[in-house]
């Protein structure tokens, strides 16, 4: 581990989006604890150039090769630039960096992570996608390493603090809170109406789209009792999940004896990577601290796991495991990119991904070959159902 005097030297994958400015933004404020030392951006040329520039970055990579020319003009000669999943990788292996933050989108940062823990990194795991997919294979990976797997998503991070320290044995439950999403209150037969303006409104966080839409079907949650699944080796039917709208009460551990311990701040995403990039240490920030006197209240319902049925799917693929959750993980993010498209109404992301999810063959203990195929496979089917 670095010394605290260091600053730990951090890759960021998708530095680009909301969750890579959030990283960005902790850089600045933390200077003495957290240095980047690589960026990786699927296509924003301007945006990936101007924190080259910021940053003094020598290493970058553009996933998407025909930004390359464009992105070459904008940064000084010596910074090295990749491109493609072959660029990313290079970049989740530098031989300077302590940590890999992984803040693409969706599966494509799989290979990197992968990567960055074969070459003995820290990985710190936005992309709950890639947990859901694969997490049996990323977690065996890093214990068989000895790295750890850091988690950025609110949630797992809130989890992971009231966790530290604890007697695994002692746990009973592990309870995720949800914010609800947009259509918390919208009765069943609205849902069908929703659109594509109104499902990207979410009451509480500023996201990217795509996890945007899964909060407002609710699928986020589900993928995120899987990824807590794996994260804390624990099976499902001991992940639940609250809806919580203010997103004050990031989640929380309940243990045997009945107590339960939460973890608390105002919803900024830049707590939980700050945590995640100078754990187990704490330093100070400029952040919003909490003011108790000005919370006028905390409230806390039971999910409608009728009406929002993305919960129930992935409770089933958690408990089902093998390909399932992949074949879930892939169904959601085609069906969702339809929906963006407006190609398809906001039931049919979870009418769609059910249907995929039910003409799956599910493979126990699938092979990373096995798993890569089904997501594959999902694709197809997606595409083929919605025409
Ligand atoms: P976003 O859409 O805002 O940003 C995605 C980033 O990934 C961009 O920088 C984009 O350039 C990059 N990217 C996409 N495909 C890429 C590729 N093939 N190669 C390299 N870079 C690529 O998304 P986001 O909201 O920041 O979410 C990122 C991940 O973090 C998602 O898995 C999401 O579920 C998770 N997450 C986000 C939040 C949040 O507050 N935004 C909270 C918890 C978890
Ligand atoms: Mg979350």
């Amino acid at each position: 581990m670095a010394e605290s005097s260091n600053p730990k030297k951090v890759v960021v994958l998708g530095s680009t989006g909301s969750i890579g400015e959030s990283s960005l933004k902790v850089a600045r404020d933390i200077p003495d604890r957290m240095q980047l030392v690589g960026l990786a951006a699927n296509s924003s040329v301007d945006a990936l150039a101007a924190q080259i520039g910021e940053f003094g970055i020598k290493q970058g990579c553009l996933y998407d090769p025909t930004g390359l020319d464009r992105l070459t003009s904008q940064v000084p000669d010596d910074v090295m630039l990749h491109t493609g999943e072959d660029g990313l990788v290079e970049l989740a292996t530098l031989p300077e960096a302590d940590i890999v933050l992984i803040a693409i989108v969706g599966v494509a940062g799989l290979r990197p992570a992968l990567a960055a823990i074969e070459a003995g990194k820290d990985i710190a795991v936005a992309s709950k996608e890639i947990l859901v997919m694969a997490g049996e294979a990323v977690m065996t990976a890093a214990r068989e390493k000895g790295v750890n797997v850091l988690p950025v998503d609110s949630e797992h991070n809130a989890i992971f603090q009231c966790l530290e320290g604890k007697n695994p044995k002692d746990v009973s439950r592990l309870i995720l809170t949800a914010s609800g999403g947009p259509f918390r209150e919208l009765p069943a037969d609205g849902l069908a109406r929703v659109t594509r303006a109104q499902a990207l409104k979410h009451p509480t966080w500023e996201m990217g789209q795509k996890i945007t839409i899964d909060s407002a079907t609710l699928f986020n949650k589900g993928l995120e009792m899987i990824e807590a699944r794996w994260l804390f080796d624990i099976e499902m039917a001991r992940v639940d999940a609250i809806v919580h709208p203010q997103s004050i009460v990031h989640s929380m551990v309940e243990f045997i004896d009945g107590s339960i311990l939460a973890q608390l701040s105002t919803p900024d995403m830049c707590f939980p990577i700050q945590y995640a990039v100078t754990w187990p240490e704490r330093v100070p920030n400029t952040l919003e601290p909490l003011d108790f006197a000005e919370l006028s209240r905390l409230d806390f319902e039971a999910p409608r796991w009728d009406d929002f049925p993305a919960l129930g799917l992935a409770r089933l693929a958690g408990e089902t495991g093998g390909t399932l959750p992949a074949v879930m993980n892939a169904a959601n993010e085609v069906a969702v990119s339809a929906f963006l498209k407006e190609a398809i109404a906001f039931p049919e992301i979870w009418e769609t991904v059910g249907e995929t999810m039910e003409g799956h063959e599910t493979i126990a203990k699938p092979t990373l070959e096995e798993i890569i195929d089904a997501d594959e496979w999902a694709r197809r089917k997606v595409i083929q159902l919605i025409g």
